[in-house]
């Protein structure tokens, strides 16, 4: 079976999509998200998402938190709204991350939860996966996750399983949408 890298970004997102991959996949997740804002928040989501990634039995890679990283790729676009230039950075940064990890790693698939939400445009998502597994020679599964009624069904066990459930996307910046 192909080994694949399943970007994720918190214990909800975690709660269904790697079952839908499974089948076809041998599946580890990886924890990649320094966008997020304030520290003990990426902490408490990074804890979901291994409870969730331990339900399912799948090995958890956690990548270190290093927000002023994030910060400088993001750098001037902190005006911009939910699904524009700084989400197109955001995204890149994390997945550029994934598929880096991937190569030094021997996967030879990479995926990402983020489409669970109805807030993330798909479109955007998979354009910045396809691109980035031209440049690397990966695969990217870019999938519309929330379909099938994929948002619900990982919102009603993450709360079933009475993990930390977020209100906004991440960073500083969606969190004053709050
Ligand atoms: S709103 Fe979400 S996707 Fe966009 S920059 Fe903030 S954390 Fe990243």
């Amino acid at each position: 079976m192909q080994k694949l890298l399943l970007h994720a970004c918190c214990g909800v997102c975690s709660a269904y999509v790697p079952e839908r991959l499974m089948p076809d996949f041998d599946v580890a997740i990886y924890y990649e998200n320094s966008n997020i804002y304030p520290s003990q928040e990426f902490y408490k989501r990074q804890e979901a998402a291994k409870i969730m990634a331990d339900g399912f039995n799948l090995p958890f890679i956690e990548a270190d938190y290093k927000p002023a990283d994030w910060f400088r790729h993001v750098r001037g676009l902190k005006n911009e709204p939910e699904r524009g230039k700084r989400c197109d950075a955001c995204i890149y940064h994390r997945l550029n991350k994934t598929f880096q990890y991937a190569k030094e790693k021997g996967f030879t698939a990479v995926a990402t939860t983020l489409s669970v939400s109805r807030r993330k445009d798909v479109n955007q998502i998979n354009t910045i996966g396809y691109a980035l597994a031209k440049q690397y020679g990966i695969e990217f599964v870019g999938r519309d996750w929330k379909k099938q009624e994929g948002e619900k069904i990982s919102q009603r066990r993450a709360k079933d399983a009475g993990i930390y459930r977020q209100e906004y996307c991440g960073c500083v910046y969606s969190r004053k949408n709050v």
